[in-house]
């Protein structure tokens, strides 16, 4: 091979693999046609990247195969990966590095996640997403562990457990974490420990006579610090010129410089608020919410959520919880459910904690969202109890089942959800809802998918977690005002949460809840407009005959975790055989290019 020898690919039919082929003039093509296109294109680059490593193997085996038969001395493992990195790197025309790391992918590829690899065959993950799996991964010594979380990791890649169907790489590294922190504790806070003992300040000269500071610190940190110099901008008057971006910029230099941070308007009826008395008010209500199972904060392994992060380790939270600054509230979903309200004091199923005062107004805690926080309205969630009750009655006289989540607005505002819904929707989520946003949940607005109507709510769209999404300021603009842009909501039979987004250009992405793992409690309840919907197409009868009782305590609950973790094992040793056994593994493949080919959503 020499480097000039001729690419065969502009000759290469590619047709076959679902691109255009050459002699179709672009022009010609919808905008569904060249998204298809494009997919394809994706597929492709995660299909070359599983080839890549097998073929970087490959080739490390051929020097383990010739250095059998040369002197003891040059056998040495970092030698074999030297001689195949070197070969990696002059047929790639990369570096030394880049080599390097991919052979090290290629080995955990075959060695530590042979089924998230196979993954990479089927064009779900790339090799960035694998590099971060194998990265979130590597302090996991136990070799079943591992296996387990392999195993798990590629089901839920493949969308049949609980995964996202479209995965960003950094929602891609929290499902590994999640998986590590509560299958291998201690990997996971050996991690952190690693992680948090890095922590430190970055300095780096950029061009044009800039340079850049970065602060590596724990995460809850960051996220305080980030919303801190939001509180502080909030405060500049509308005729400030400044970007947002820059507004912080000049916002961290003055807090660090200890010199004051002043609006750069010229107008002489300047109405920053910018004040210390001013910006310790809002800096006082700085909140970061972090979502957990109440036997968490009681030394369980369950993971909590941290917003605007990602999934934290059991630890991670109890070390949130024992700050001094942490505010721990606690809340049960049961007060989500009719008819009527818990009338004992259990009520420790799911706990947030916050830093700082409870917000008075959602203008200081999320800076850009108009609408009056529902937190505020904490206790209004119990007292709205029995207010919902009235119109529960399921079509054809068929009785309701017993307990619905029907308390989901405010009594005096059916417009606004009440704290809990406005928390499970968040956190549901977790970010917004548009596939590969990653604006944290508790930034973005609670949107309507179907719209509320403000006249007559019951003709629209209900305020319920069965129809409210997270979305960012820009992409809730984008739904209000690109015509054809659609999103949808919808519960499947067995409790899991769907969403879709349809481009106007007629590509629909679909995706799981990503966070339906912080409630499994979800999955054995209905809401109200899901069973109407339901009766509404002919199969109210057997929902109704099946509905859930209602999880009446906390050992409800936990019965309720019980069994889908049940299930979730069920699966795991299934898998795991498949694993053993060949046959049954590629069965596996199979079934999921079977729900492919009768029309599952293609990405
Ligand atoms: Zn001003
Ligand atoms: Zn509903
Ligand atoms: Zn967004």
């Amino acid at each position: 091979m020499t480097k000039l020898a001729a690419s065969a690919w502009p000759k290469a039919d590619l047709a076959s693999v679902g691109m255009p082929s050459s002699s179709v003039s672009l022009a010609e093509l919808s905008t569904g046609d060249l998204a298809e296109a494009v997919h394809a294109i994706k597929n492709g680059h995660c299909y070359l990247d599983w080839r890549l490593f097998q073929f970087a193997l490959s080739m490390f085996d051929h020097a383990q195969a010739v250095s059998k038969n040369v002197a003891v001395t040059q056998r040495s493992i970092l030698d074999l990966e030297a001689q195949t990195a070197l070969e990696l790197q002059m047929s790639l025309d990369s570096t030394d590095h880049f080599a390097r790391s991919l052979l090290d992918d290629a080995v955990c590829a075959r060695d530590r996640l042979p089924a998230v690899f196979s993954t990479m065959r089927l064009g779900l993950i790339d090799r960035a997403r694998f590099h971060r799996i194998v990265a979130e991964t590597q302090l996991v010594r136990d070799d079943e562990t591992m296996a387990l979380i392999d195993q798990t990791l590629a089901l839920q890649i493949m969308g049949l457990r609980g995964g996202v169907s479209s995965m960003s790489i950094t929602k891609t590294g929290h499902m590994a974490r999640r998986l590590v922190a509560e299958y291998d504790p201690d990997a996971e806070k050996l991690d952190r420990d690693r992680a948090k003992a890095s922590r430190n300040v970055g300095f780096q000269a950029l061009d044009g006579g800039m340079a850049q500071i970065s602060i590596t610190a724990t995460a809850e940190d960051v996220r305080l610090v980030r919303q801190l110099l939001d509180a502080v901008i909030a405060g500049l008057c509308p005729e400030d010129p400044r970007t947002k971006a820059q507004a912080r910029s000049d916002a961290a230099i003055a807090l660090l410089q200890r010199t004051p941070f002043t609006c750069q308007c010229d107008s002489d009826g300047c109405t920053a608020q910018i004040t210390d008395v001013e910006l310790d008010a809002r800096a006082a209500r700085i909140v970061v919410h972090v979502l957990c199972d109440a036997t968490t904060l009681d030394g369980g392994d369950q993971c909590g959520y941290l917003d605007g992060y990602g999934p934290i380790s059991g630890d991670h939270v109890r070390q949130i919880a024992e700050r001094d600054d942490s505010v721990i509230h606690q809340h049960d979903l049961n007060d989500l459910l009719e008819p009527e309200a818990q009338s004992d004091n259990d009520l420790d199923e799911a706990a947030v904690h916050r830093k700082g005062p409870r917000p008075d107004s959602p203008d200081e805690c999320r800076a850009d969202d108009p609408r009056p926080d529902p937190e505020i309205d904490e206790n209004g969630a119990a007292a709205s109890a029995s207010d919902a009750g009235s119109d529960t009655q399921a079509a054809d006289g068929v009785s309701p089942p017993r307990f619905l989540i029907a308390k989901t607005a405010l009594p005096s505002d059916p417009y606004r959800p009440n704290l809990l819904t406005d928390l499970v929707a968040r956190f549901l989520w977790g970010t917004c809802s548009i596939p590969g946003c990653e604006r944290a949940a508790f930034a973005c607005d609670l949107d309507h998918v179907a719209e509320f109507d403000n006249i007559c709510p019951s003709n629209g769209g209900p305020t319920c977690i069965c129809n409210l999404l997270p979305k960012c300021r820009f992409h809730h603009l984008m739904k209000t005002h690109l015509t054809g842009f659609l999103d949808d909501l919808w519960i499947d039979d067995d409790g899991r949460y769907h969403a879709s987004v349809t481009t106007p250009g007629g590509i629909t992405v679909e995706l799981l809840a990503p966070n339906q793992w912080l409630f499994p409690q979800l999955a054995d309840l209905r809401c109200r407009h899901q069973l109407a919907q339901q009766s509404a197409t002919g199969s109210a009868a057997s929902t109704v005959d099946q509905a859930p009782e209602r999880s009446q305590t906390r050992t409800a609950a936990k019965h309720a975790r019980r069994r889908a973790e049940r299930k979730a094992n069920y699966e795991q040793r299934a898998v795991g055989q498949a694993r053993r056994q060949a046959a049954e593994e590629a069965a596996a493949w199979d079934d999921y290019e079977a729900k492919r080919a009768i029309g599952e959503p293609p990405f």
